[in-house]
């Protein structure tokens, strides 16, 4: 029997329960209730959006998919980006769109309303330590709930637990991202420093982030989101953070700190199964981000949305097997992409600090109309045409 006390759900047994409250779980548990299905979303921590653990940058076109901009959870309005070469020199290139720093911990909350609206009941403070399983297939969750452990019964169970995803693994899911493919990350938020408010910096090269990059996200004028992501092999050498202080210290000697992260990012492709024994995988547990940026809140959110789309048609079909379709969906829309981008990255990443100097004099030198990601990318084809080598791949393997 369930305690009837406020803060635990409401029944015994669900259509569909979401492991983790972050955009990617929302998402999913908002369509999943949209759909029809009676849903809940457990989240281990005692509040959604809370602790951070990201740089915070999002496009407008990624965001209306799902939600009306809200001045109360955007901190920076951008409209420029720069890409900072080893050698210092700059390149800014066209950028059509506009793009959020966002303030995550209130942003997710509000997601999490979405889901909340839509009749999803949600319940926070409740640790997801197994799925309860029969002949291998999941039939609910193990959770602990304010020290005590519940049995809650689920016809589909989406693993939205993040990067460090154990849903999957319990499910039989290999969710092992090759250690190559692992950013490691840290990230400080400083203020009482200059920063314009309306761009995105990236600085790239050896001294500064090996196999990734650098950024700095405005929080408004005077703060910022600052961090790096390096190859795990390079941190192996010296850490992220260390690569970060050594950053600040020249850049923002007399900044104070705010916040302190860090945290992997599966810079990958999609797992090779995301629907397994009536487990559902999204966001980071998929490893759905996008493996060239990093970002991964909106191609979480729209593996949420696939997923709690199908898994309502599974449970209206009373047919668990159409939960394969979520497989399809994904790949159609994002996951043959992120292949694509996969690919691009392992092509970067092999780009030495004189090449990244010399591709970015050559990007400065192209009129301001082609001066577009797709016009510098060519470019970058056009002196280095290994990279479409790598590029090609995807297409004929
Ligand atoms: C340093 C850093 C910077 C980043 N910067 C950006 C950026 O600028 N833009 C961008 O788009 N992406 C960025 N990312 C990536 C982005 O943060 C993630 O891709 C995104 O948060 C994934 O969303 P999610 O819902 O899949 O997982 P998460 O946001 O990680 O949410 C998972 C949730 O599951 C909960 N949970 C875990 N285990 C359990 C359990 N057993 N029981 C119950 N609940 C559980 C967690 O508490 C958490 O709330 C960054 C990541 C890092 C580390």
């Amino acid at each position: 029997m369930l305690p009837t006390r406020l803060g635990y759900p409401m029944n015994n047994s669900y259509d569909v329960i979401v492991v983790g409250a972050g955009p990617a779980g929302s998402t999913a548990a908002r369509y999943a209730a949209a759909g029809g299905a009676s849903v809940l979303m457990l989240e281990k921590d005692r509040d959604v959006g809370y602790p951070v653990r990201c740089g915070e940058a999002v496009s407008h076109e990624g965001v209306i998919q799902f939600i009306e901009p809200d001045p109360k959870w955007i901190a920076s309005t951008v409209r420029r980006f720069r890409i900072i070469a080893p050698d210092g020199s700059s390149v800014i290139p066209r950028l059509d769109g506009i793009g959020y720093v966002l303030e995550r911990r209130i942003f997710d909350y509000e997601v999490a309303k979405l889901a909340a609206r839509e009749g999803a009941e949600v319940v926070t403070k409740a640790y997801v330590y197994d799925l309860i399983k029969n002949n291998g297939a999941a039939e609910g969750v193990k959770v602990i709930i304010k020290d005590q452990k519940v049995e809650i019964r689920a016809k589909v169970v989406i693993g939205a637990d993040g990067v460090e995803s154990r849903v999957g693994k319990w499910a039989g899911i290999d969710t092992t991202c090759h250690i190559g493919d692992m950013e490691s990350c840290a990230q400080v938020t400083l203020t009482g420093i200059n920063v314009e408010d309306d761009i995105l910096d990236f600085y790239l090269g050896d001294e500064v982030a090996p196999g990734g990059y650098l950024w700095i996200f405005p929080k408004g004028k005077d703060s910022a989101n600052i961090g790096l992501g390096v190859s795990v092999e390079k941190a192996k050498q010296k850490a992220a953070i260390k690569f970060l202080e050594e950053f600040i210290e020249k850049r923002f000697p007399t900044a104070a700190t705010l916040t302190r992260i860090a945290g992997g990012v599966p810079c990958a492709k999609t797992c090779d199964e995301i629907v397994k024994n009536n487990v559902m995988l999204v966001g980071d547990a998929a490893h759905q981000v996008n493996p060239m940026t990093g970002g991964g809140i909106i191609t979480g959110m729209i593996g949420g949305m696939i997923a709690g789309q199908v898994a309502a048609e599974a449970v209206q079909k009373n047919d668990l097997r159409y939960l394969f379709q979520y497989e399809k969906r994904w790949h159609k829309r994002l996951g043959w992409r992120h292949e694509v981008f996969y690919n691009i990255k392992e092509a970067t990443e092999k780009l030495d600090d004189q090449t990244l100097n010399m591709l970015c004099k050559e990007a400065i030198k192209l009129p301001e109309e082609k001066r577009t990601i797709g016009g510098i990318f060519r470019t970058a084809l056009w002196n280095q045409p290994s990279m479409l080598l790598d590029v090609a791949r995807v297409f004929i393997s």
